[in-house]
């Protein structure tokens, strides 16, 4: 059950590496001669002093404030004595499992234990335990009894009110209440975490932390009755959720529940919310107000040493991926219903200037292994750099959950040119020879600018651009609420073009979601023949999984869509959900036999076998279905939820 993966002493660092990062012991304390930490963080993931890890990012902003803070990543949880080593912090212990929700960071579609874990050195397994901030946080109350208890990060972020758990096939309280936690902290988490360091550093206690954006607490019964009448907020009263025993017997009401919550998310005009848990109820204020410009940039230009812990003799997989990258932007106007984006990051995209991105461009330079190619200039979506509704004053009260479906919003302002201003300038800077992006681009609003679309192909791709159309079924595609096929088409002619102008021979790589919600055997068949036309062989398909509050998760789990009310086909048999990514990979021939069983059983007979329009060959090359096909084929049918 420990974690620990072997360190190097700290001791035998020179003075210089024992205050270039947080502290994560008393050796390094004592370097910076502090004897006990205001703020303690407590971290699933490995510690990388970087700007792409979150606990890294809240520390530093900590530590600009003035704040002494301290960073344990990846304790034991067998006993206390690792979350001890630095003493029981002034303030309060912050607790995150990390960049990925633990148990999505363990398992699979499948629900098989993945084999490796991004976030920890040498990608091993088993360096954290399973819903990692509950564990965390009764470690806590058990080494420092009574000390104010913080939860945030995705975990947190995302299990605040009751939701489905796809690992357990269950539906679990706010983790907040299962965590016994005193605060929890929701989307991204500047400026909620500030406020409470501030307020208790001025001597407030965690109790009375009642009104800050962007947190929920807990209430007793006898407490929450009256929260209707605008008790501790004073700009509007508290939505009522569903409570956790009403959705946990209706699924209908569940539904109504994601639904409701869904349209308080935008911090303009967000109510606060209240959902009872039995004898309890969890109270959520307002999303917090996101960060300006300014606050981006000196967040991102903060002293990051933008390597791992010097402690780590290993490599940490997800770091090698990002070392080279930079963030220009946070948050996304999609709203994909099978993504945590929008709902944990916000809708209000949130830009860094461009002088700051060139100065983390020659930070870049600075680092040994640097080679002069940026790896990513990017975001959650690389082109919305910059974008934004064209009033403050709408956006604030607006309800819809996209900007850009069903179509693009026509007060969403789409200029491109920031970001080809801002690629110009990265290209032009001494030492960079490459500058790519990594990130999503999202097509429906790189058509609108050719002149993107021609940089892109020109200088920011290596050979391949990876994209998501994520299917081409319009019934599946507005279920995840993505642009329709012909806008992808659109594109992928618009770079062949600029690619072919560039005179650079290279390809889109698009990637596809089996089992989402709508998607049956029958669409995906529709899938698979148009990749089939396209002469694509998609390599990276993605089996839908059902991530804690997100839209698409809400339909798989109640077999309703939410805004409309209507019955949605979900495959939640393990063994559908394989047939669907199996036609994904239909060119494959380890993919064939499960293939030609969804084909059976989807009476499309006709696409076995050798002719130009078949899917698969014959089993054998006979024409007929081996037996463990047949048996397949027979059982029993997909599950209809409703
Ligand atoms: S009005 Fe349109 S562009 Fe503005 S926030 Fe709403 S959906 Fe987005």
């Amino acid at each position: 059950m420990a974690s620990l993966v072997p360190l190097r002493r700290s001791a035998n660092a020179s003075p210089r590496d024992l205050r270039a990062f947080l502290p994560t012991t008393r050796a390094e304390m004592d370097a910076r001669g502090w004897d006990e930490l205001d703020i303690l963080i407590i971290n699933g993931d490995a510690y990388v002093d970087h700007p792409a890890f979150g606990a890294a990012l809240i520390g530093r902003f900590l530590e600009a404030r003035g704040y002494r803070v301290g960073m344990i990543a990846q304790p034991a949880w067998n006993d206390t004595t690792d979350v001890l080593r630095m003493g029981r912090p002034r303030l309060f212990v912050g607790i995150t499992a990390g960049n990925l929700d633990s148990m999505l960071n363990k398992l699979t579609a499948q629900k098989k234990t993945r084999s490796d874990d991004q976030y920890s050195p040498n990608g091993q397994t088993g360096s954290r335990p399973n819903r990692a901030t509950i564990v965390y946080s009764n470690l806590i109350r058990q080494a420092m009894p009574g000390v104010p208890i913080v939860i945030g990060g995705i975990e947190a972020s995302l299990r605040r009110i009751a939701h489905y758990d796809y690992w357990s096939d269950q539906i679990r309280r706010s983790i907040l209440l299962d965590a016994k936690a005193d605060l929890l902290i929701f989307g991204m988490g500047e400026r909620p975490v500030w406020e409470v360091a501030d307020r208790l550093r001025d001597g407030a206690r965690i109790q009375d932390a009642r009104d800050i954006r962007g947190t929920a607490f807990a209430m007793r019964k006898g407490e929450w009755e009256s929260v209707e009448k605008s008790r501790f907020v004073k700009d509007g009263k508290a939505l009522w959720l569903p409570s956790y025993e009403t959705v946990l017997a209706d699924r209908k009401a569940f539904s109504e529940m994601s639904r409701a919550f869904q349209y308080e998310t935008n911090p303009g005009n967000g109510r606060p919310l209240l959902q009872p848990h039995g004898h309890e109820a969890v109270y959520f204020n307002p999303p917090a107000i996101p960060l300006d410009t300014a606050l981006m940039d000196e967040l991102y230009d903060l002293p990051f040493a933008r390597v791992p812990h010097f402690a780590y003799d290993q490599r940490i997989p997800a770091y090698d991926t990002v070392k080279h990258s930079i963030v220009t932007m946070r948050g996304c106007f999609g709203g994909c219903t099978f993504c945590s984006i929008t709902e944990h990051e916000g809708r209000v995209i949130q830009s860094r200037s461009a002088a700051s991105i060139l100065r983390e461009v020659r930070a870049l330079r600075r680092m040994d292994d640097f080679r002069g190619t940026i790896t990513d200039v990017g975001g959650p979506t690389a082109n919305m750099y910059q974008m934004k509704c064209k009033s403050d004053e709408i956006e604030a009260s607006c309800r819809r959950l996209s900007c850009v479906h069903p179509g693009v919003c026509e007060n969403l302002q789409t200029d491109h040119t920031p970001l080809v201003d801002l690629l110009k300038s990265v290209r032009k800077e001494p030492g960079i020879k490459h500058v790519m992006i990594a990130s999503g681009v999202r097509y429906d609003l790189a058509e609108l600018s050719p002149e993107f679309v021609r940089d892109l192909a020109k200088h920011h791709t290596g050979g391949q651009l990876s994209v998501a159309p994520e299917h081409v079924n319009e019934d599946v595609l507005n279920k995840m609420k993505k642009p329709g096929v012909e806008s992808y088409d659109r594109f992928a002619e618009m770079f062949s073009c600029a690619s072919r102008d560039a005179g650079k021979e290279q390809h889109l790589v698009p990637y596809y979601i089996s089992g989402h919600p709508g998607s049956t055997l029958g669409t995906m068949i529709e899938l698979a023949i148009y990749l089939k036309k396209q002469g694509v062989r998609p390599r990276q398909v993605q089996d839908f999984i059902p991530t804690p509050m997100s839209m698409a998760t809400s339909m798989y789990y109640t077999g309703l869509d939410p805004f409309t009310r209507e019955p949605v086909y979900t495959a939640v048999d393990l063994r559908d959900k394989k047939l669907q990514k199996a036609l994904l990979l239909y060119w494959d021939p380890e993919q064939h036999d499960l293939v030609r069983e969804a084909l059976v059983r989807a009476n499309r007979r006709d696409l076995i076998g050798t002719a130009p329009h078949c899917l698969v060959p014959p089993a054998h090359g006979k024409g007929s279905l081996s037996i463990h096909t047949r048996r397949r084929a027979n059982q029993k049918r997909p599950r209809l939820r409703t």
